[in-house]
């Protein structure tokens, strides 16, 4: 399919809809081919360094070597998704990645809000760490790369390879759609590529460490904001939880 540029203003439905691929890493190839091709050097990959993360930097950097990676750096990360971006950047030299901070740091937020805001309001302190950051990232950025797939939660099942972001008024291409959590870590295992340590550890899904624990057993995303009701930081629902 030629590399129509779909943006949020023309959005008219995923144009990959009536397409199941059959090939072995299905379709996540064909789908960055197609979104490098059509938004070039303005595509952003807004990346976690979990496991679907390293994946899609591998496939990425295949496609466009200098591509431009984001990662949301809380200030408040484990020591090994430090080590790991470390790794990453030693590997795939030639690719773009900023690391975004929030305006705020961690001791201005505790004396804006209180100490341990993770704590007392998740969804505020995801809004000034992971929200807002990532909304200054894509501001002018006609589409992202986002490693959701389709199995993680009820919430993302119906997710396509191109979707309208109403929450970042962009559009929002997500090549993995169709993986499961084998096929991300056979790729990761076929391919040699580092991960994180913590994934060895119990930790399945890694994002800031006073909101992620380890798990026994569980999905590909236990072990995020355990005891409360919160499953997702806001980057993927239609409106963000505060402003
Ligand atoms: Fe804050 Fe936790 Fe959200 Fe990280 S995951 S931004 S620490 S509430």
């Amino acid at each position: 399919m030629a590399a129509e540029k779909v943006t949020y203003e023309n959005f008219s439905g995923d144009p990959f809809s009536d397409w199941t691929p059959d090939d072995k890493n299905k379709g996540a190839d064909t789908i960055l081919q197609w979104a490098y091709d059509a938004y070039g050097s303005d595509l952003v990959y807004a990346c976690s360094f979990g496991a679907e993360g390293i994946v899609l930097i591998d496939m990425i950097a295949k496609i466009k070597e200098d591509a431009h990676i984001v990662f949301l750096d809380t200030g408040v990360h484990f020591k090994e998704t430090y080590e790991l971006i470390e790794k990453v950047k030693k590997r795939y030299p030639s690719l773009k990645i900023e690391m975004k901070q929030p305006e705020l740091t961690i001791a201005a937020q505790a004396s804006q809000y209180g100490e341990e805001l993770w704590k007392t309001d998740p969804n505020q302190c995801c809004y000034i760490r992971k929200i807002l950051p990532l909304e200054e990232a894509l501001t002018g950025v006609p589409a992202w790369i986002s490693g959701l797939r389709r199995e993680q939660s009820e919430s993302r099942k119906n997710t396509n390879f191109v979707n309208k972001d109403e929450r970042f008024h962009s559009v929002k291409v997500c090549p993995l759609i169709y993986w499961t959590w084998d096929d991300v870590w056979n790729y990761i295992q076929e391919h040699h590529l580092d991960y994180n340590e913590l994934h060895d550890r119990g930790y399945p899904s890694i994002g800031c460490a006073p909101c992620t624990t380890a798990v026994e057993t569980g999905d590909s995303r236990g072990g995020r904001w355990q005891g409360t009701m919160k499953t997702e930081c806001g980057l993927h629902l239609p409106g963000s939880a505060k402003k």
